[in-house]
């Protein structure tokens, strides 16, 4: 059978753009098919956008942290288009990158959304595209709950584009996105109320990490209301009325939805074709990402495993080497480091304490929380916090924490010494940096 290509990858985030630009480098014949900007969540409305404007509410802190240094400022004012108009900017700056790296290799794009046709068919428009595999990677989108007034919530997408900024806003939510965006909108000045159902922000961090981090984000000044959950939502006027199933009722500019994500699949026609998914829409893929349809593959958000960026480009890298060198792909779930960019940030990387305890190790704990020297003469009363859960039997080192400034940048290498097998022994025999707060992890005793 002849096809128009050897891969046709439906999706041009993450995963997507890695899988067909080195298939294209290896010799594929490859194709792409993207409805909207190159790049997908990560780069047009996810991490990188969402950094910028982490970096951007972190100045209104600086201000007045500097003052113990000695520095003055007039009163700082802020422009809400101007961060939101130079982050669309820099966004399409990558966009471009983005569309060199596809089309450098000779992978063709085709502007439009895809959808299977039969297992080797994938129709874009009123185009019908032949490929010898599929590859689907179209990521995943937010997930609002049904109820009165969903219709009048913002998600995150939304929240890169905003007219104006609201002066008060609710997030509801208490995962990743959640968290940080009720970061982001308190440090722009937005008066921000962080509302979650349950009775700790962050499920599945380790508990003393979700406790200290919601200690922080109320510290910082975000209104945290835990146990709460939303009945319905009206417009009232130029607000929206929130009502609880407490039965208060609250005022806000905006109300922010992050509730989840899932996949993308409702137009992809998977179920037509035989391709098997999970209640959630999510593609189930075998050890080789390949669908329940033999030549359709599928990496990242939308099979739904582990909804990380870097995960979805190690999957396509794990694919490029099962099609060209036969490597039975092995790509370890484990030890996946991880930040959370609130503010303060959160850094993780292994096994919470609970769930080593679940995994039935043996475990000592080492923990400690202390003011980082920066705020010794800021002023700022925030804390770190950082633990290790170590295995008594093998003295290894099970997973590392932290809250506090930098945890993204210093838990990249802690990562690597998890993987690595690092004893607390080996920690203890590192020289610190001194004065830093990472030198932390390597002086517990
Ligand atoms: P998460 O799954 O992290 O969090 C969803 C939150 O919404 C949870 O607190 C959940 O509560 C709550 N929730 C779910 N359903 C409802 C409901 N019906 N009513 C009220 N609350 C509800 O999803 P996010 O949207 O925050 O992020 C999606 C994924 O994207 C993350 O899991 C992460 O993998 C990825 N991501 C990574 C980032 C990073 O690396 N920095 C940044 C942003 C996203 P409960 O816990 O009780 O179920």
């Amino acid at each position: 059978m002849n096809y128009q290509y050897d891969l046709f990858v439906i999706g041009a985030g993450s995963g997507g753009v890695r899988a067909s630009r080195v298939a294209a480098s290896k010799g594929f014949k490859v194709g792409v098919a993207e409805s909207q900007a190159l790049g997908g969540t990560c780069v047009n409305i996810g991490c990188v956008p969402k950094k910028l404007f982490v970096y951007g509410s972190e100045y209104s802190h600086v201000v007045d942290q500097a003052k113990g240094y000695g520095w003055e400022f007039a009163k700082p004012t802020f422009n809400w288009a101007t961060l939101r108009d130079n982050k669309t900017q820099e966004i399409e700056r990558l966009n471009g990158i983005y569309k060199n790296l596809l089309e450098n290799p000779g992978v063709t794009i085709h502007k439009g959304y895809g959808e299977l046709v039969d297992a080797h068919t994938v129709k874009v428009g009123e185009e019908l595209i032949t490929a010898e595999r599929i590859l689907v990677a179209v990521g995943a989108k937010p997930f609002v709950p049904d109820f009165p007034g969903n219709d009048l919530v913002l998600v995150s997408d939304d929240m890169f584009f905003l007219e104006e900024l609201p002066k008060t806003i609710l997030v509801v939510g208490g995962g990743y996105i959640a968290v940080e965006f009720a970061g982001i909108c308190n440090g722009l000045g937005v008066e921000t109320t962080l509302m979650y159902r349950g009775d700790k922000l962050l499920r599945g961090f380790d508990e003393d990490v979700r406790d200290f981090a919601s200690n922080e984000y109320s510290r910082i000044g975000v209104n945290v209301e835990l146990n709460s959950d939303v009945e319905r939502i009206e417009v009232a006027g130029d607000q929206k009325k929130v009502t609880l199933k407490d039965g208060r009722t609250l005022m806000f500019d905006a109300v922010l939805y992050a509730t989840g994500r899932v996949p993308n699949t409702t137009s992809l026609n998977l179920n037509k074709v035989g391709i098997e998914t999970t209640k959630s829409g999510a593609i189930v893929v075998n050890n080789r990402y390949q669908s329940s349809v033999e030549s359709v593959y599928a990496i990242g958000d939308v099979t739904d495993r582990v909804q990380l960026t870097p995960v979805a480009i190690k999957e396509a890298m794990a694919l490029i080497g099962y099609w060209f060198d036969g490597i039975e792909p092995n790509f370890d779930y484990d030890n996946i480091p991880t930040a959370v960019f609130s503010q303060p940030a959160i850094g993780t990387v292994g096994l919470s304490e609970q769930d080593a305890e679940k995994r039935g190790y043996d475990i000592d704990v080492y923990q400690t929380d202390f003011r980082a020297m920066k705020h010794t003469l800021s002023g700022a009363q925030e804390r770190t916090f950082m633990k290790l859960i170590v295995d008594r039997a093998t003295d290894k080192v099970l997973g590392a924490h932290m809250v506090g400034d930098y945890a993204g940048e210093i838990i990249q290498g802690l990562g690597i010494a998890i993987k690595a097998g690092a004893t607390k022994a080996h920690f203890d025999s590192t020289v610190g940096v001194h004065p830093t707060s990472a030198e932390e992890f390597v002086t517990f005793s």
